[in-house]
């Protein structure tokens, strides 16, 4: 991969994605589908407007996280899923290829954009993976947005969770459908970055913690090979180490970011879990796989306008 490649202003790519999952044509709403569409469209627009202005694949990948964590269609931010006990705890993460440097937030309750808070650990504290009551000790502490519990409730999330509770559903429910949020973006210095934000899975109980916040997990970027987020069934994605062996399989057995994204979820398939990727990499490819029906995705580039999408036939 030329990550060493000359700095060209003009070139960029930016890869969002909402949450993989059981949907299927039909399955939402006009409102729900047009929601969800343009949460996407805003979230690429506001990371590709840095891009194109020169801006850094981080500062990119933060800015569609932070739309798509405000946007309650997504389980990130507001809207966020609720636990079992009826909390709102939040994950993030953050990565930048150019140095390895990662931040990381598990847990969090009162920390408006939680991918804000990833990345202050990342650059404001010696530390990767900060938890719970500490991490927004620490985000009060730098001066970063807080908001009230009401702020994030949705009551669409109070149902599904009253729901899941009067079925006696499990969490890793296969028919769920992964809200998590991510982007993915490399820069015109051939810089990639990823960041990911979640609520996690409803009704969560005992501290459970996902993929998404874990680097290398759901979240990994190195300049050498490429930059990913991931969705769908975190404990898959913790065993097999989704987002850092995608970019093992590009670095080291010089796999395309599309054949090494398709490998690895075709692993965590195996293993019987569901979910996806959104991949971009230092030569301007971007790309995503997933073993679900839907993903709510889209992506833009210097040379290519904005392309969305819900459901696997389009
Ligand atoms: N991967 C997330 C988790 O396991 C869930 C999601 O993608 O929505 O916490």
């Amino acid at each position: 991969m030329p990550a060493d490649r000359s700095p060209d202003p003009a070139r960029w790519t930016l890869v969002v994605h909402g949450g993989s999952g059981s949907m299927e044509r039909g399955d939402l709403s006009d409102p729900l589908d047009a929601g969800a569409r343009g949460g996407l469209a805003r979230a690429l627009d506001a990371g590709a407007a840095l891009l194109a202005s020169g801006g850094g694949a981080l500062d990119a990948a933060e800015a569609a996280v932070r739309v798509l964590e405000d946007d309650p269609h997504f389980n990130a931010g507001r809207g966020s899923v609720f636990t079992y006990e009826g909390v709102n705890e939040l994950d993030a993460a953050v990565m930048q290829g150019e140095t390895l440097a990662a931040g990381a937030v598990t847990g969090v309750t009162r920390t408006r954009n939680p991918v804000s808070l990833a990345r202050a650990v990342m650059e404001r504290s010696p530390h990767v993976l900060l938890s719970s009551a500490g991490a927004d000790r620490f985000s009060a502490e730098h001066g970063l947005d807080q908001a009230d519990a009401d702020y994030f409730r949705v009551e669409e999330r109070w149902r599904q969770l009253e729901e899941m509770k009067a079925r006696g559903a499990a969490a890793f429910d296969v028919e769920l459908k992964y809200g998590t949020v991510g982007a993915v973006a490399v820069d015109s210095a051939g810089h990639v970055a990823a960041a990911t934000s979640t609520g996690g899975l409803t009704a969560k109980r005992w501290g459970r913690i996902g993929d998404s916040p874990l680097i290398g997990a759901g979240t990994y970027a190195d300049d050498r090979a490429c930059a990913v987020s991931a969705t769908g069934a975190g404990e898959y994605f913790i065993r097999l180490g989704v987002a850092h062996e995608i970019c093992a399989r590009v670095r080291l057995a010089g796999e395309t970011i599309e054949d090494a994204a398709d490998g690895v979820i075709a692993q965590v398939a195996a293993l019987g879990g569901a979910g996806g990727v959104i991949v971009v990499g230092p030569d301007g490819s971007g790309g995503w796989a997933f073993n679900t029906a839907g993903m709510y995705r889209g992506m833009i580039s210097h040379d290519a306008p904005a392309e969305i999408a819900i459901y696997g036939d389009e």
